[in-house]
């Protein structure tokens, strides 16, 4: 826990937010209040955790958060697939009640659980063997991902590293790889949009979205993920200026998974109006909706 004196209470927040990063709810390595826990010791004003298919962040956190100063904002990182490949959408500001869309998160929550069966029947094949319930032990709880399976690989010493797990095994060119099925790209929009939030498409310089962008507005994306640490000026400026002239929002987050991640929670500098333009954002979004 961190301290909250009458000292620290009285300070005002950075003017800071982070709008991407996951919890053991997926695959990170904090819980949800550990990790507003990190976001208080970084004094941020606001923070989305954004679990791959998961929504539960929210109902656990946001008590939790007000105790701490923080502004919890609805969030989620949707795995859709698009001519085979992994493309990740961000909702946020949606309801986490709605209907539709938990519905269609247990749908995902089964074709995951079908897609790593696939997994351990490739490596069986290879002569790796795990079981399901190895694999899930590692998900504490969680949405099981490929990430459980790398570090039940090198629990069991297969491997000696995560990327290893990932460039042997699980990754696309990976020996025990399995596609996954699931939600469109569209699909996921529209059902961010049917719970009354915004979509993002996550990370897009480091998925690579060039034969995405022309049908993104279309499909009624609201915003990009500008700031990711990413270090690619000319390019990350590029699609910066795609997206302002199609009036979405930019955003920007860690991608925060635990200790191993290349960026620290809240370590962006992403200003608060980044969040405030989303929001703008949504309700222009929810006018042209009617
Ligand atoms: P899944 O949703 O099961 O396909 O797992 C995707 C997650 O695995 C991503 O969100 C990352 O956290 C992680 N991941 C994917 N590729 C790699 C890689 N090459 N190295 C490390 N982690 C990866
Ligand atoms: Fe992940
Ligand atoms: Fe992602
Ligand atoms: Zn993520």
């Amino acid at each position: 826990m961190v301290p909250r004196g009458p000292k620290s209470a009285n300070r005002p927040p950075r003017d800071v937010v982070d709008l991407h990063c996951h919890s053991t709810l997926s695959d990170g390595q904090y819980d949800v209040e550990t990790l507003l826990d990190k976001a208080a010791e970084r004094q941020l004003r606001a923070l989305a955790i954004t679990d791959h298919d998961n929504l539960d962040s929210y109902a656990i956190g946001k008590d939790l958060a007000r105790e701490r100063g923080i502004e919890l904002i609805p969030g989620i990182e949707i795995s859709a697939v698009h001519e085979g490949r992994d493309i990740h959408v961000l909702g946020y500001c949606f309801d986490p009640t709605n209907l539709s869309l938990n519905l269609e998160l247990k749908e995902q929550h089964r074709r995951r659980k079908e897609r790593i069966r696939a997994i351990l029947k490739k490596l069986a094949g290879l002569g790796v063997e795990l079981t399901f319930e190895k694999v899930q032990s590692f998900s504490r709880g969680g949405v099981l991902g490929r990430p459980h399976v790398a570090q039940a690989l090198m629990a069991e010493e297969y491997v000696s590293s995560f990327s290893e797990a990932f460039q042997k095994y699980l990754g696309d060119e990976g020996a025990a790889f399995v596609e996954k099925r699931g939600l469109s790209v569209e699909e996921a929009i529209r059902l961010i949009h049917r719970a009354g939030g915004i979509a993002v498409l996550a990370h897009p310089l480091r998925t690579g979205v060039d034969d995405l962008l022309d049908k993104l507005p279309d499909w009624g994306l609201g915003g990009m993920e500008i700031v990711t640490g990413l270090k690619k000026a000319a390019a990350v400026r590029k699609l910066r200026d795609w997206a302002v002239d199609r009036g979405m929002a930019c955003t920007g987050g860690s991608d925060y998974h635990g200790d191993q991640s290349p960026c620290g929670l809240g370590t962006l500098s992403i200003p608060y109006r980044a969040l405030d333009d989303l929001r703008d954002k949504l309700e222009i979004q929810k006018t042209e909706w009617i």
